[in-house]
């Protein structure tokens, strides 16, 4: 069985410093609280329970990875440059990420895609320098807007969208060693509360597993036997959550708004428990 993996993506939050380190050790009381009962992830033990990753803002990461140091939780950072150094100002190289101490990457969020002109082709670039780097994993979001939704798109979007993201990239990095992670996010359920339905989340997830065996080149077989992991995102909260994880081909969670109050956060851990 694949282990779940329940993931928080902060956006552009909190304001402060001082507001990102009170919600890190906010996190680290209720987990370690949690894991004193033994239900909770431990370094000794990596496959007990689901995985956890915090996505920080960048200016955060280092006081995220010093605070979440024993606690079982990962970090991660919420995009990445495609260069791995250079002349190109202002850009982040995925082999930095790693040294100082990230374990993932999430790569082509629908809000990278609208307001940064991020491509398939461009994602697809920083997702291969991503897996040059022995160790990094990546979070590869996709998803449909409302209006593909309504007029029957998302198999084509879906399909679409993994087949430029993916595009030369080996399969076995994604089946046998699970690298990538991919992350189900309709764009008509972000920050709107209008989470989709556990039989919704369902479809689409089928339809990210069928278009990944047309993509890596694959049966189905070979896919739903893989490391690959589909997790859903869009308006999750600790009411949703236990629905959706219900749904035999989701594997997790990725949470925004509701992953920046601690207790929502840990009760949505519950929920993929
Ligand atoms: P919300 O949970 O706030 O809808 O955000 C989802 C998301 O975009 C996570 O990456």
């Amino acid at each position: 069985p694949r282990r779940p993996i329940v993931a928080g993506n902060w956006k552009l939050n909190p304001p402060t410093r001082s507001e990102a380190v009170t919600l890190l050790r906010l996190l680290v009381a209720n987990f370690v609280n949690h894991r004193d009962g033994n239900e909770y992830p431990d370094d000794d033990d990596a496959s007990d329970g689901p995985e956890v990753v915090i996505f920080p803002p960048l200016p955060y990461l280092s006081d995220a990875i010093r605070i979440l140091e024993g606690s079982g939780i990962l970090v991660g950072a919420q995009d990445c440059g495609m260069h791995d150094g250079g002349a190109y100002t202002g850009e982040v190289a995925p082999s930095m990420l790693l040294s100082m101490g990230c374990s993932y990457v999430l790569l082509g969020h629908s809000e990278r895609r609208v307001h940064f002109g991020e491509t398939d082709a461009s994602i697809n670039m920083a997702l291969r320098g991503c897996l040059d780097v022995p160790g990094l994993r990546v979070v590869l979001c996709v998803g449909e807007t409302l209006e593909e939704y309504e007029n029957g798109m998302l198999e084509r979007v879906i399909d679409e969208q993994l087949s430029g993201c993916l595009n030369n990239v080996d399969a076995s990095a994604i089946l046998r060693d699970g690298r990538v992670v991919i992350a189900y996010e309709p764009v008509w359920a972000i920050g709107t509360g209008l989470v989709a339905t556990p039989s919704q989340a369902q479809a689409a997830h089928a339809a990210i597993l069928n278009s990944l065996s047309r993509v890596l080149r694959c049966t189905a077989g070979e896919v739903s036997d893989g490391a690959i992991r589909i997790i859903y995102g869009g308006s999750v909260t600790p009411d949703t959550v236990l629905g959706i994880m219900d749904m035999p081909d989701v594997d997790g969670a990725l949470v925004g708004g509701a992953s920046l109050n601690a207790d929502s956060f840990t009760r949505i851990y519950d929920g993929t428990n």
